[in-house]
């Protein structure tokens, strides 16, 4: 595998252009701001906790990235309009919004309490169509932007004790195609990707099935039946990366997405097709 350090990528490809990424400390949302930086992009991570947002933002400066980052829970829909005007009024435009921000956990449907279950639907779907509503007269004003969403291929085939976020990101799915059409006048193209197994840190903890469920922890096993379970069960052979995720959304903000609105990307190693 190629070292994450190394881009596909012309390094200026996005030079002068700016993104807010939600969740852009940690995880995919890392890896993503990371590789758009470094083709040139002012990045904005956001997202609640300083220990994700204000420690990935000095990780990337170090490198010499142009990065800033802010508080948001993107939950609340008067301070995601604030925070989005802020920065385009800062930076003079908005070119790209990655709603990447998510939270999940395993839980029983039958005992899920109704503010579990809204949680994780008003992160996933509410902070998704906040975010994008809030980007859309920016983008409608400079002459268009991008969206991208984050999505997951577990409501594909059905995930026990998931019920809130496959309906959460179900309706990412279902959004993204709905503004795709409904503002594509303003060329504003949204789109959305859905990775397969990537274990972040995030998704260890979220993936940490409960006791006696019958659920593999799989996340939590030993690397090298890690590795034996993305050979025996990922056609493509190994886990993926945030980069496998970020190399997709670069493309999506690049000329090279200039025709494509209302996709969404599977990128998996074509896990959910082996498991269906
Ligand atoms: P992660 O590191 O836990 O990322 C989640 C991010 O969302 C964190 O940076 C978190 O930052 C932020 N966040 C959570 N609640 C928020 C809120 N209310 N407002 C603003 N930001 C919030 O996990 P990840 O694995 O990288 O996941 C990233 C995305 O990929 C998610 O959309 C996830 O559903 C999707 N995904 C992941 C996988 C996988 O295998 N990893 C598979 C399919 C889909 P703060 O805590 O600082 O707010």
């Amino acid at each position: 595998m190629a070292p994450e350090s190394d881009t596909i990528f012309r390094p200026d490809l996005l030079a002068g252009q700016v993104a807010l990424i939600t969740g852009g400390g940690s995880g995919i949302g890392l890896g993503i701001s990371e590789l758009l930086a470094s083709l040139g992009m002012h990045v904005v991570i956001a997202s609640r906790k300083p220990e994700h947002f204000d420690v990935a933002r000095d990780q990337l400066l170090a490198q010499g990235l142009s990065v800033s980052s802010i508080a948001l829970d993107v939950r609340d829909q008067e301070r995601v309009r604030t925070v989005i005007d802020q920065v385009s009024q800062q930076h003079g435009r908005l070119d790209l919004l990655v709603n990447n921000a998510a939270g999940n956990f395993y839980a029983p449907s039958a005992t899920l309490s109704p503010n579990a279950w809204k949680a994780v639907v008003e992160i996933d779907l509410y902070g998704t169509f906040h975010c994008s509503q809030a980007v859309y007269p920016i983008m409608k004003q400079q002459g268009g932007g991008r969206i991208v969403s984050t999505s997951m291929t577990l409501h594909y085939r059905g995930w026990p004790q998931m019920a809130h976020a496959t309906a959460a990101k179900a309706g990412v799915d279902a959004l993204t195609r709905t503004l795709a059409v409904e503002w594509a006048p303003e060329r504003i193209r949204v789109n959305a990707i859905a990775p397969g197994p990537i274990p972040t840190e995030g998704v260890r903890k979220a993936f940490t099935p409960l006791p006696d469920s019958g659920i593999p922890d799989v996340f939590a096993a030993a690397t090298e039946r890690m590795e034996q379970y993305a050979r025996d069960r990922i056609p493509l052979g190994r886990w993926g990366t945030p980069r496998d995720v970020a190399n997709m959304v670069a493309f999506l903000a690049s000329p090279g997405g200039d025709w494509i609105t209302g996709a969404i990307f599977v990128i998996d190693g074509g896990e959910w097709l082996a498991k269906s």
